[in-house]
């Protein structure tokens, strides 16, 4: 008896405290060809703008990770958004449509590529996009996962959170200033020899450090980050825009002849930073989880509901009944609201969209499907992320009513994992995802002129109903 006893005592210290991982990174070049392909450059303003060359190439860029009876691959997109149905179609591209494979993706948001959302034509409300060119974007991901899932090897993730003085490299334009702080980095090493597989750095700003005046494709400072981190890990990085909503943008010098350089600089700057952090981080093995919840929001916004049939683009539209909306019917509802506005309450479109909460080992991903404002993500209401910047601008002639945000705890405090990292468009673009009490908007037809105050996001989020319904999805993840 004694015998089996040590026997099963020196079983169980034997075995591995965790499961072991399989893993794999890398990167498809994903530029659109300005020879054959048509690129409206995504972003600022109501139309796009015709690309003239191609500063730096864009990529997608992917960590696949298993523990041998489930894998997850998380991808990052060099561009301005995907949608649900995109993602979908990537899923479906893979056959990972089950319970034992599951595909994360975010776009980083940069605003100098190819209208991916079908908002930067030409015209106001005429698509940007190239069929083609998006058709070719989705198989590019779709076979850059499926490669990489072939070529799994024995891994281990390191995974930390660290938050950095945020001056110099972010600012908030929208009051209450609130800057989040955390870099996060999530890094794979093969279990033999330690080599770095892939890097996967976290940090929340729109990538703008090229401006409207600029009419060649680039990746913006995400790009420079991956590329400095992959210069000197020799694996691949991926790059996740975090909480970037209300309205958070590189603190660096706009003008024509400084953009690039200064893309360069805040770039190398968050690289160097991320792999100093990640630096002597203790890897460890873990399971690959995860939990998704379909989400149905309601259309809200004025402009959304003109453009209805754009929406249609990328999601499942349905009416207030549940069924799924006819193909006609988004043409016939913008054209009511247009005409006998409002559209009433009992017509309003829903569009379902995926929350999701996503574990690799020791890293945790909290998939956000749209732009977070980060006062959402860590609070700060009271003061304590404004980092030396006035909490509201005293030019400000209608500031928010801080004594009606909300309290707390706020999404950085209910998350269970160690690292956990908030990821903003992820599976999804809704547009902004604002606090209740700061949604202020003009009843019109055009939602302008925007009340005082600055409330420009208000006209790019699908209405106030969805911050609650996306936050309460997460509530309910976070707690299984
Ligand atoms: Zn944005």
């Amino acid at each position: 008896m004694r015998i089996l006893a040590s026997a099963l005592l020196a079983a169980a210290l034997a075995a591995p405290a965790q499961a072991a991982l399989l893993a794999a990174a890398g990167k498809v070049d994903v530029t659109p060809d300005l020879e054959t392909e048509t690129v409206w450059l995504a972003g600022y303003g109501a139309t796009g703008r015709k690309a003239r060359g191609v500063h730096d190439r864009l990529h997608a860029r992917a960590l696949v990770v298993s523990d041998g009876k489930r894998t997850a691959a998380v991808v990052a997109v060099d561009v301005i958004g995907l949608y649900r149905e995109d993602v979908e179609r990537m899923r479906r591209e893979l056959g990972w449509n089950g319970d034992k494979e599951y595909l994360f993706v975010s776009s980083t948001h940069q605003h100098s590529g190819p209208d991916t959302l079908g908002l930067w034509g030409r015209f106001p409300g005429v698509s940007g996009v190239d069929k083609k060119y998006h058709a070719r974007l989705i198989r590019s991901v779709a076979d850059l996962v499926r490669d990489l899932a072939r070529r799994l090897e024995e891994a281990q993730i390191a995974a930390v959170r660290k938050d950095i003085d945020p001056r110099g490299l972010v600012r908030d334009l929208r009051d209450p200033v609130v800057l989040d702080p955390e870099l996060d980095v999530v890094q794979v090493r093969a279990k033999k020899t330690g080599k770095t597989l892939g890097t996967l750095v976290r940090w929340s700003c729109h990538p703008e450090t090229s401006r409207g005046d600029n009419m060649l494709v680039t990746a913006d400072f995400p790009g420079q980050l991956c590329a400095r981190v992959e210069e000197k890990t020799g694996g691949a990085c991926v790059f996740q825009s975090g909480a970037i909503g209300g309205l958070l943008i590189p603190d660096s010098d706009h003008t024509p002849e400084k953009q690039f350089e200064e893309g360069e600089r805040v770039g190398h700057a968050l690289a160097d930073a991320a792999l100093a952090a990640v630096a002597g981080a203790p890897a460890a093995g873990g399971g690959v989880e995860w939990r998704t919840k379909l989400v149905r929001l309601p259309v809200e916004n004025s402009i959304y509901l003109a453009f209805l049939p754009n929406l249609t683009f990328g999601h499942k539209v349905y009416g207030a009944d549940g069924a799924e909306l006819p193909r006609w019917k988004p043409y016939y509802l913008a054209l009511r609201h247009l005409l006998l506005f409002p559209l009433p309450d009992r017509l309003r479109p829903w569009v379902e969209t995926e929350v999701s909460v996503l574990r690799l080992g020791p890293a945790e991903f909290l998939g956000v499907p749209g732009e977070l404002f980060p006062e959402l993500a860590v609070g700060g209401y009271d003061g304590s992320r404004r980092y030396g910047y006035a909490l509201t601008k005293p030019t400000n002639p209608a500031p928010p009513d801080l004594a009606a945000a909300p309290k707390g705890p706020y999404l950085r405090d209910k998350r269970r994992g160690k690292v956990s990292l908030i990821v903003g468009l992820a599976n999804d673009e809704l547009g902004y995802v604002i606090p209740g009490y700061d949604f202020k908007t003009t009843r019109s037809r055009t939602m302008t002129p925007h009340p005082p105050g600055g409330h420009y996001e208000e006209t790019n989020s699908i209405g106030p109903s969805s911050t609650k319904l996306i936050l309460d999805a997460f509530d309910e993840l976070l707690a299984r």
